[in-house]
């Protein structure tokens, strides 16, 4: 089932964008399975899991970890270890941790920026209005390396409401890449999972992260 449903959805995924397989919940074995039927990327939400996914097929040769879940600053030293992005920056603080355990290990740690186009309050992300003094401010750090956008969208029920979300957040990601801030390249645009990765696409995300469509719902 796993098989069939990556090779549906790298099928129909348009070149120059990554698909980034959630795994959470999800075991090392499934996450294998998704992954030698031709996912490169693993995305995960919470530390332990992916500790323990990772030990167990973190070996296989030129697979990529992404850090997709909301990331404690007391967790940084042993996240920086085994992922390749973190997709979730949302404060200055996190970013520093990040830069500092980088660092410590000689790694220069890809991050994205978590931007909040839902305007949630409960939810994790940086407010539009505050992404270009953020941006600006951590572009002097030398063990990340800001490399573009991710957004999650309010909540709906139908795809195509989270349009004007993924509208804004293109918006906000050509704004600060015109900007060729030194030090900052605005090459990823992190929107879409399962219900709404065509319109994400359509709105010029280059990485979809997709978790139901290829593992069956969540327990
Ligand atoms: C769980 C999760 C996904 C995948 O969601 P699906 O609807 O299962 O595809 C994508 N992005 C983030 C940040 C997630 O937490």
């Amino acid at each position: 089932m796993i098989k069939d449903n990556v090779s549906r959805i790298l099928a129909d995924i348009p070149e120059g964008v990554q698909v980034v397989a959630v795994t959470k919940g999800k075991s090392a074995e499934e996450a294998l399975e998704a992954v030698e039927s031709g996912i490169s990327i693993i995305g995960e939400n919470y530390l332990q899991e992916a500790l323990k996914k990772h030990r167990e097929i973190g070996k296989k040769e030129n697979l990529k970890w992404h850090f997709t879940g909301h990331l404690q600053k007391n967790k940084v030293k042993k996240a920086v270890r085994i992922f390749d992005m973190i997709q979730t920056v949302d404060s200055a603080g996190l970013a520093e941790e990040i830069d500092r355990q980088s660092g410590q290990i000689g790694k220069v740690m890809p991050v994205l920026i978590e931007y909040n186009s839902g305007r949630e309050e409960s939810k994790s992300g940086v407010m539009q209005e505050a992404i270009i003094p953020l941006v600006t401010n951590l572009s002097k750090l030398s063990n990340i390396r800001i490399s573009g956008l991710m957004t999650i969208g309010a909540f709906h029920d139908e795809p195509e409401e989270y349009r004007p979300f993924f509208k804004e957040a293109r918006n906000i990601f050509e704004t600060v890449r015109s900007m060729k801030i030194p030090g900052v390249d605005m090459k990823y645009l992190s929107m879409g999972m399962s219900g709404s990765y065509k319109i994400a696409i359509e709105e010029g995300a280059n990485i979809v992260r997709i978790g139901t469509l290829i593992f069956g719902e969540r327990k």
